[in-house]
């Protein structure tokens, strides 16, 4: 009966993370639990260059970081608000993403970071939403960022360098007078310590330090608050939850918690990476392999050159692994033992065709959303279940409700799934309107449609069967229809339009747009012109996942409620029924 609890084999935690303190203090600190810190494996290292820090180098380039930045930005701990020191990152993954990130908490301040594939507009859009006073970037983005920043009334001087290998620079280096964070962490550590950073009973759940862009069940991006303690919780949730799994990969003998190298190439940007592969792997010991962006043979490459065990990714690469025969032949990967997907639904028929090419691979799913920072439920390596997003992490409660708010408690029954959990965020920021629709009773409403099933082993699984809200997800990438919408009214053709999503081998799935043409488009122009001239101009706008690949269809009407909402499932079904014809 619901509400549903995680499954008896799933350790009970005393639940109640700790909520008086940094994200770095759990994780760079032992009394928090964490795997002994001189014991640990690298906990980021280069997979292209196998340049590495241990866990205790990572501790102390993080309080010199955050002396230097202290400095450079005059900010003290204790003064001010987080609201004051907010750092954007704009940057390709870099082994210092996540300490730049400790170093900024250990300020009192935000991270928020941006998608390395955004335009200068798309980034100008976070920057000013989140009041961003400084930035940091890689060379092969400093011209976008610096055109972003400029319209947000960021100096240059306030740009910062985070640094990516010589080959993706060109052989480059930071031009002078660039900062980098090694500049900072060299500068650091010839100055005074600063003074501890003061967290009153109480304040790790209170105040933001990620925030991380999402928009939610509708609308345009939204700044998701995400605190210390979130972040705490769901590390202790993921952790609790494999524990017995590790328990069982333990050698014989030895005392030492069982640990492994991970895949760290999904952008840190994500929810995804930012938590579950960079965050959870250094709070238990592993050892993060950071790529810093999706090559499919360096992938392979660095699979083979670090062994790695684990491999964190989303369906379309797990696709090009099952398909790429030529490619995933040349390497070794014998070390892998483990997939993990998550950001979007992973096909039944794709695990199959990966379990075949690979019988001792144990293909795991997860579900999670940016406002529960992060999984919310996965499957166990001993109750897999290809299809199903697995059983929910300990410390979470879910339920199932129908439209009008109707608790199912039967299994097979699809509702809107909601979730309780101490990892769930605080909110929007600045958006009491989304905050109310979507926080409710202590529930954060998913607006994905769920159902609960019972597993051949006895145990309750959630499926994700649909979307109810209007998000698009493609490559796991969040594209939200209002701000296409938005950027296609600005188009001279376009009169009214929707955009939806159609299902893509590839992706996942893609926009497509229903344009009602304008009366000034001549009756001799081609659709077809009509149509790529709007497809252009989302592509000089946008990042390339939002571009409108699944076409342009014009129709006479869009279709809309009496109060001027689009009837987006109208479309979407009328998207199916032709698909079914074809
Ligand atoms: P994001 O905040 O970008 O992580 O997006 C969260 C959304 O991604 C969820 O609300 C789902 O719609 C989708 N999603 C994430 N994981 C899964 C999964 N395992 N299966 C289906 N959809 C998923």
């Amino acid at each position: 009966a619901a509400p549903f609890y995680p499954p008896p084999w799933v350790p009970k935690l005393p639940f109640d993370p700790p909520d008086s303190i940094t994200i770095a203090d759990f994780i760079l600190d032992e009394n928090y639990g964490r795997h002994p810190l001189g014991y640990s494996r690298p906990m980021f290292t280069c997979g292209m260059t196998g340049k590495e820090y241990s866990a205790l180098e990572v501790k102390e380039r993080v309080d010199y970081l955050a002396r230097g930045l202290a400095k450079e930005l005059g900010w003290r701990p204790n003064e001010g608000t987080e609201w004051d020191k907010v750092i954007g990152v704009y940057s390709l993954n870099t082994l210092d993403t996540v300490p730049l990130a400790w170093a900024t908490h250990r300020l009192g301040g935000i991270q928020t970071p941006a998608n390395a594939a955004y335009s200068a507009t798309e980034l100008e859009y976070q920057l000013k939403n989140s009041s961003a006073t400084c930035l940091f970037t890689c060379l092969p983005l400093l011209e976008t960022a610096k055109t972003a920043a400029r319209k947000c009334g960021i100096p240059d001087n306030r740009i910062y360098i985070l640094e990516v290998p010589k080959e993706l620079t060109g052989g480059k280096g930071t031009p002078a007078g660039m900062k980098t964070v090694d500049d900072f962490i060299r500068e650091g550590a010839k100055l005074d310590r600063l003074d501890p950073l003061n967290l009153a009973q109480g304040e790790g759940a209170k105040r933001t330090a990620f925030l991380c862009y999402s928009s939610g069940t509708s609308g345009l991006p939204k700044g998701v608050m995400i605190s210390h303690r979130n972040v705490i919780a769901n590390s202790m949730q993921v952790r609790a939850f494999d524990a017995p799994t590790r328990q069982k990969l333990q050698q014989p003998g030895t005392q030492s918690e069982y640990t492994e190298n991970v895949l760290g190439l999904l952008p840190m940007s994500h929810i995804y990476s930012l938590i579950v592969i960079c965050h959870v792997s250094a709070y238990r010991g592993d050892g993060v392999i950071v790529l810093p962006k999706f090559e499919f043979a360096q992938m392979l490459g660095s699979i083979q050159r670090f062994k790695i065990n684990a491999l964190y990714l989303v369906p379309p690469i797990i696709i090009l692994l099952a398909k790429d025969k030529a490619t995933r032949e040349k390497f070794d990967l014998s070390s892998v033992w483990c997939i993990f997907t998550g950001a979007a639904p992973l096909g039944k028929e794709t695990a199959d065709d990966l379990q075949k090419i690979y019988p001792s691979w144990k293909i795991r799913q997860g579900y999670g959303l940016t406002e529960t920072c992060t999984v919310v439920c996965s499957t166990s390596p001993d109750d897999i279940w290809f299809g199903s997003s697995g059983s929910i992490l300990p410390g979470i409660e879910c339920k199932i409700v129908t439209l009008e708010g109707n608790e199912i408690t039967g299994y097979d029954q699809p509702g809107e799934l909601l979730v309780k959990s101490p990892s769930v965020v605080l909110g929007y920021l600045n958006n009491e309107k989304a905050n109310r629709e979507t926080f409710q009773d202590g529930y954060m409403r998913t607006g994905d449609e769920a159902v609960i099933r019972k597993s051949p082993s006895g145990h309750e699984h959630i499926f994700i069967v649909d979307r109810i809200k209007e998000l698009i997800k493609v490559k796991g990438h969040q594209v939200a229809p209002a701000e296409l919408e938005a950027h296609l009214l600005t188009h001279p053709a376009v009169n009214d339009c929707a955009v939806i999503q159609i299902p893509d081998d590839k992706s996942g799935e893609i926009p497509k747009a229903f344009v009602v043409k304008s009366p000034s488009v001549s009756a001799e122009e081609s659709d077809r012109i009509v149509a790529r001239s709007i497809q252009k101009h989302v592509e000089q706008h946008k990042a390339k996942y939002k571009w409108i690949t699944g076409g342009v269809e014009f129709i006479d009407v869009i279709p809309k409620s009496p109060s001027g909402k689009i009837l987006r499932r109208m479309l979407r079904d009328k998207e199916k029924g032709k698909r079914r014809q074809t």
